[in-house]
């Protein structure tokens, strides 16, 4: 009834200006219904590359902070293009400390009501899960963050430090003018000691709490490509050199090479603490991950596995395809793309020389056609584990924290160009072998959003405390 009420109201505000184009929201008492609300609005205000409804949505959320008494001035909305806006709401804290960042997107992938069994726009739920597009990636945390601070607010909590939420417009198409503009504009705006930030999450086996993972690193996109000419001829005159065949020879070699382990610091502990939630040989694997030399046996086990493969190493592999003029002629060009994931630290100038090493073939061109920014591991600080550890031992005792790499990309990387240690934690569990996010019937359970919500709450407590 309540989300009745609220849209009549909508329509008749729609004439005055700003973010109270929505109107006056009406903050329920309880605070699971106020995050419920604010979810159920942020996933029904389509934000995909095609409808971008992004500023509708910051604006929606900027009502809500207003609604609970924050000031115009501690609440901006931005961007350089009309449609996606950018929010910072500031909460004032007491001390001059740098302030902690909470970061969100709310532009999401897009989803064809006729590819999933439920409208992705609407908020549906069942007994255990709430559905829509976003209700991962990244509502939720988005959700949450706005509706902790607006609890902190009326209960009166008093930080030592500023907490700034930032939700962004961009990340999903991996454009300019979400945090990146944000950064190049206002970077005084997102000064902070430290951000927190989508990319981790909670792991469920069989329904029961495993790991909590913190993302502190990500792997960076990069894409070359791989060219073979011919002079061509006729078909029916076939010789030994041929375009089609050089390239697809130079593409086996590079399917037949590895890129060099590479174990940094962050994933030395993920594989101790891998160990620690795995038993037998898959324990002993992951520890023999530590020795030096790895054991190779150990290596080959856990190599087969895409997940702890792309962990271990730089990969790449072929995606793209494109060769020859007519199905009578000898190929003149045949270009492969090859898309790269490099290791944190890696220059792709490097990875260039290596794969025209490997493809050890000159007729061949290999060029670097551009790549995502490189961005070195945040710090495994202690102020950052212990907040993380100790909040997660109060809620799920007996429950592993372990740093993460994640292989894709988020805002976290740009974060960490700029010299704001960013990590990814949300608290928000979801089984490890049913991720839907970017997919079809993306879900979250209702337990786990309620989860995620107390965990950042507490979270983002300890960390402005002092
Ligand atoms: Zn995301």
């Amino acid at each position: 009834m309540k989300t009745k009420i609220v849209k009549a109201v909508v329509l008749l505000a729609l004439v005055t200006v700003g973010y109270s184009v929505f109107g006056q929201r009406i903050i329920p008492e309880s605070d699971e219904e106020l995050l419920y609300e604010i979810y159920k609005e942020l996933i029904e205000t389509k934000t995909t590359r095609e409808e971008e409804n992004n500023t509708i949505a910051v604006e929606g959320m900027a009502a809500w902070l207003q609604a609970a008494g924050f000031s115009e001035e501690d609440i901006y909305i931005g961007g350089p293009l009309a449609h996606k806006g950018n929010l910072v709401a500031r909460y004032r804290g007491a001390g001059d400390a740098a302030p902690i960042i909470l970061m969100a997107h709310i532009d999401v992938v897009t989803a064809e009501r006729a590819d999933w069994n439920l409208d992705p726009f609407i908020l549906n739920e069942d007994e255990d899960y709430y559905y829509g597009r976003g209700t991962i990636d990244d509502k939720a945390m988005a959700a949450i963050f706005v509706a902790n601070l607006i609890r902190y607010k009326r209960e009166g909590y008093q930080p030592n430090r500023d907490i700034v939420v930032v939700l962004t417009s961009d990340e999903e198409s991996g454009g300019n003018n979400g945090i990146t503009w944000l950064l190049e504009n206002h970077p005084g705006m997102l000064e902070g000691a430290l951000a927190i930030n989508e990319g981790g999450y909670g792991m469920l086996q069989d329904g029961q709490p495993l790991a909590n993972t913190i993302q502190i690193a990500e792997k960076i996109f990069a894409s070359f490509s791989v060219t073979a000419k011919n002079q061509g001829g006729h078909s029916s005159l076939p010789r030994e050199d041929n375009a089609i065949y050089d390239l697809a020879e130079a593409l086996l070699k590079i399917k037949a090479f590895k890129f060099p382990i590479d174990v940094n610091d962050v994933m030395r502990v993920s594989y101790q603490r891998q160990a620690e939630i795995n038993t037998g040989q898959r324990s002993a694997d992951f520890l023999a991950l530590l020795q030096d030399p790895i054991p190779d046996d150990s290596l080959n086990r856990l190599s087969q596995e895409a997940a702890i493969n792309a962990q271990l190493r730089t990969t790449a592999v072929p995606t793209l395809l494109d060769g020859g003029h007519a199905s009578n002629a000898l190929p003149q060009t045949a270009t492969a793309t090859v898309n790269v994931r490099m290791m944190p630290g890696s220059d792709p100038q490097d990875v260039l020389r290596t794969l025209i090493q490997v493809v050890n073939n000159s007729d061949l061109e290999v060029l670097y056609q551009g790549g995502g920014s490189s961005s070195d591991p945040s710090p495994l600080t202690e102020e950052i584990m212990s907040v993380v550890e100790s909040v997660t031992e109060e809620m799920w005792p007996g429950v592993t924290v372990i740093p993460t790499m994640s292989t894709g990309a988020t805002d976290g990387a740009k974060m960490r160009n700029a010299g704001i240690p960013t990590y990814g934690v949300s608290g928000l569990f979801v089984d490890r072998n049913d991720m839907r996010i970017h997919g079809q019937d993306e879900r979250l359970l209702k337990e786990s959003l309620y989860g995620g919500y107390r965990f950042l709450y507490r979270i983002a407590q300890e960390l402005s405390a002092n």
